[in-house]
């Protein structure tokens, strides 16, 4: 294969057809492709974008690059749910608990944490026990028997975009659209769900620093799976400030099992429950949205969410004491609380901010091979629109010794913007792409 002709092709914003996308991922999986022209052609992706055909070509090729998940074992319609990303996001948590108490089978596929953003796997990782690999054949035994399974990767999946990601990562080609959407799109269509619920997250913490940018890669990544013969919808939703109130392995999962009880911050349940409503319409349990999100609520409300998650956490090992006030999670040796030296209304909560003073603590990684700690992060108690009195507490800080403190509980001030008169809210969820 001539990659260099493909590389001119992109270059001049010409459109590569079918079989030259497909020898591209085949080029790079074997290696023939090397990584210099990789680079040189993710660059002329960069400048010059693809058609909707050309990523939807791109993101089908990567998704068959490696072992494909065949998930037809499961009794019902498999759905699956991805997060764009952010801070203090645990939605999946409540949401995958939710639609599986509903009797949707899910078999997710979760990653770990990278940078100011958490990963489910690390969240996961902080109940006692529980173990994130397994074959496919235990998955799908599982899932038959309780419904849900959230595991880290199995198999050889997309290998094609692991290679690409990499040399994006350090070739200044990360932040394209196309390559986003067919990146994430690949690894859904070969984790082999029928339908896919996307959670776009737009603001600070995000990828997508606003709504535009974030409604066109939501497009992208919807015709791609449509384009696949799978049912996909993208809720695009605001990461300006941290969702619900904790940031933090543990501290997320025991936020979680508080929504499962009612007890949740309200962004986080109404979230949750849009998602896990969106998964239980298209698995088939509901023919419309609004009886999706009324048999959600009840889910909630009435505990079956709740035991869905023990149920999930019982058969990957897992131990949790939920007659425990901490439900047996593992605990902070130093716990310290940040108060205010100013007075007024919040106006901004940075989350990019926060998710790293969560990732200094040890909550999160810089690099791939860091060591995270599962029982620190931060709590806040003030969010965007709250009135605050000089000395309220606005955050709690949970380290693993004293050095952290000081500099963590700075930061954390400044992540705090105040005003004099009440700020006027955004939504929660921005729009809705089908
Ligand atoms: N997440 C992915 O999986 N791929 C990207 O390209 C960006 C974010």
């Amino acid at each position: 294969m001539n990659f260099q002709e493909l590389i001119e092709k992109k270059r001049d914003g010409k459109t590569l057809s079918r079989d030259e996308i497909e020898n591209l991922v085949q080029g790079i999986v074997s290696g023939e492709a090397p990584d210099y022209q990789i680079s040189a052609w993710a660059m002329a992706v960069y400048f010059q974008g693809m058609t909707e055909e050309e990523t939807r070509n791109l993101a089908i090729a990567m998704s068959n690059s490696g072992d494909v998940i065949d998930l037809t074992g499961l009794d019902g319609i498999p759905v699956d749910k991805h997060s764009t990303g952010g801070v203090g996001d645990k939605t999946t948590l409540v949401a995958v608990p939710l639609a599986a108490a509903a009797g949707v089978p899910v078999a997710k596929m979760s990653g770990r944490g990278l940078g100011h953003t958490g990963g489910t796997i690390d969240k996961l990782e902080s109940i006692p026990g529980f173990q994130v690999e397994k074959s496919l054949e235990e998955v799908i035994e599982q899932v038959n028997w309780v419904k849900a399974a959230v595991i880290s990767q199995m198999g050889n999946l997309v290998p094609a975009d692991k290679k690409l990601y990499a040399i994006r990562d350090v070739t200044a080609t990360v932040d394209s659209i196309p390559l986003i959407a067919s990146s994430v799109m690949s690894k859904k269509l070969a984790s082999g769900a029928r339908g896919i619920v996307l959670d776009v997250k737009v603001g600070r913490g995000a990828f997508m620093k606003n709504l535009e940018e974030a409604q066109q890669l939501a497009r992208s990544m919807v015709a791609i799976g449509q384009g696949a013969g799978r049912r996909v919808v993208a809720v695009l939703s605001d990461m300006n400030q941290p969702l619900g109130k904790t940031v933090g392995n543990a501290l997320e999962v025991k936020e979680a099992l508080d929504t499962l009880q009612g007890r949740g911050p309200s962004d986080l349940e109404e979230l949750s429950i849009v998602l896990a409503a969106h998964m239980v319409h298209m698995g088939g349990v509901a023919d419309s949205l609004e009886e999706a999100v009324l048999k959600v609520e009840k889910l909630l409300h009435n505990g079956a969410g709740l035991e869905s998650f023990q149920r999930m956490v019982v058969a990957q090992g897992g131990h949790l004491r939920l007659d425990q006030h901490d439900y047996g999670l593992p605990q902070a040796t130093e716990v310290f609380s940040v108060v205010s030296e100013e007075e007024g209304y919040i106006s901004a909560v940075d989350a990019l901010a926060i998710g790293k003073i969560a990732m200094g603590l040890g909550a999160g990684r810089q690099r791939l091979d860091d060591v995270i700690f599962k029982e620190v992060g931060i709590e806040l108690h003030k969010k965007t629109g709250d009135r605050v009195n000089y000395k309220d507490a606005l955050a709690t800080i949970y380290a693993r010794d004293k050095s952290h403190l000081a500099q963590a509980a700075a930061d954390l001030k400044r992540a705090f913007t105040f005003t004099e008169l009440a700020p006027k809210l955004s939504p929660l969820i921005l729009d809705t792409v089908y």
